[in-house]
C-alpha cells in the first residue's frame, strides 16, 4: 500500500495510524518527518523520496511495495502529489496493480481558498507562475478568461510582482486574496481588489514566509438593453416568450421580469 498523507501540524488520528502501522515511511526530508514521529512516539523506519532521488529510489520502493510491504509516502508540509513529490510514485504503483490510498490532510491550496472569500463553487489550480514577468504575464493571459476562482502558489519574494502582473493581465477589479503563513503563529490574509492589492505590496518590504495567491473569476461586464435585445430576439426564434426570458435572464444576470416583459414586447412587434 503507498499512501500520501499530509504532515503539516493538522495531522489527522487516522495518518497518525497510518505512519504507525506502515513498514516503511518514504519522506521528502527524513530530518522534518522525524521530528513528526517523535512528537507522537512512532518508530518507523523512513527512507528519502524527494526531486533529486526519487528515480533511483522508486524501483526499490515498488518492489517492496509489489512484496505485500506497506509504504506510507509523506511531504515535509501539507498534501504530497501537490506541487510535491510522489505523482510518478502513484502512477506506477497503479500501473503494478498496488493498492493505493489517500489520507485527506491539510493543503495550502484548500485552506487559502476556504479563507479567501470568493466563489468556491469552480476552482483552478494553476500552481507556480514563470518566475520572470513576460512568461509570467503569458500564462496570466492564457488564464484570464477561465470562468472560475484562479488559485497560485507563489514565492513570498515575487509577491509584489505577481499581483501587479495579475492587476494588469487579468483585471485590476477582480477580487483577490493573498493568504500567508496559513495554519502558522503568523497567519495573514489580505484581502481587496488585485488593483487594492497591487497598490498595498508598492514601496513595502518584502512580506516573509509562505504564500498563495487566490484571484476570483472574470467579473462580467453587465449586459446593456441593446445586449438583451439582441439576445432576445435570436432567442425568440426558436423559444417561447418564458422560454427565451429565462435563457437571457440566465445568461445576462439581467431581472427577469424585466426581460419577460421586453421579450414580450419585442414579440408583440414582431421585431
Ligand atoms: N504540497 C503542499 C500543500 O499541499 O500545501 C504544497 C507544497 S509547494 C512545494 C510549497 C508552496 O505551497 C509554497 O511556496 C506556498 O506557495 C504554498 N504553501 C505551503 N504552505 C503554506 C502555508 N502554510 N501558507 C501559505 N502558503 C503555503
Amino acid at each position: 500500500m503507498a499512501t500520501p498523507i499530509g504532515n503539516l501540524g493538522d495531522i489527522t488520528l487516522r495518518a497518525l495510524d497510518c505512519l504507525a502501522g506502515v513498514d516503511l515511511i518514504a519522506c521528502e526530508d527524513t530530518r522534518v518527518t522525524a521530528k513528526l514521529l517523535g512528537r507522537y512516539g512512532i518508530t518507523t523506519q523512513t527512507t528519502a523520496y524527494h526531486d533529486h532521488n526519487a528515480a533511483k529510489v522508486r524501483p526499490g520502493l515498488l518492489r517492496r511495495l509489489g512484496a505485500g510491504l506497506r509504504v506510507a509516502l509523506v511531504s515535509d508540509a501539507g498534501t504530497p502529489l501537490v506541487n510535491d513529490p510522489g505523482y510518478k510514485l502513484v502512477r506506477e504503483a497503479v500501473a503494478a496493480g498496488i493498492s493505493v490510498t489517500a489520507l485527506p490532510g491539510p493543503s495550502a491550496v484548500l485552506a487559502a481558498l476556504s479563507l479567501a472569500a470568493v466563489p468556491t463553487d469552480r476552482f483552478l489550480f494553476a500552481g507556480f507562475l514563470p518566475p520572470k514577468g513576460e512568461g509570467r504575464r503569458k500564462v496570466l493571459a492564457e488564464l484570464a478568461r477561465v470562468p472560475a476562482s484562479l488559485i497560485f502558489f507563489e514565492g513570498v519574494s515575487r509577491v509584489a510582482d505577481a499581483v501587479a502582473d495579475m492587476a494588469q493581465v487579468l483585471g485590476g477589479e477582480r477580487s483577490a486574496a493573498v493568504a500567508r503563513e496559513l495554519t502558522k503563529l503568523h497567519e495573514e490574509v489580505r484581502r481587496g481588489t488585485l488593483a487594492d492589492l497591487a497598490a498595498s505590496y508598492v514601496d513595502t518590504d518584502d512580506p516573509r514566509g509562505e504564500v498563495v495567491i487566490v484571484v476570483g473569476p472574470p467579473v462580467e461586464a453587465a449586459a446593456t438593453e441593446a445586449d438583451i435585445d439582441v439576445a432576445l430576439r435570436t432567442a425568440l426564434a426558436t423559444m417561447s416568450v418564458r422560454e427565451a426570458a429565462d435563457a437571457v435572464a440566465g445568461a445576462t444576470g439581467a431581472p427577469r421580469r424585466a426581460v419577460y416583459a421586453r421579450a414580450l414586447a419585442l414579440k408583440g412587434d414582431g421585431r
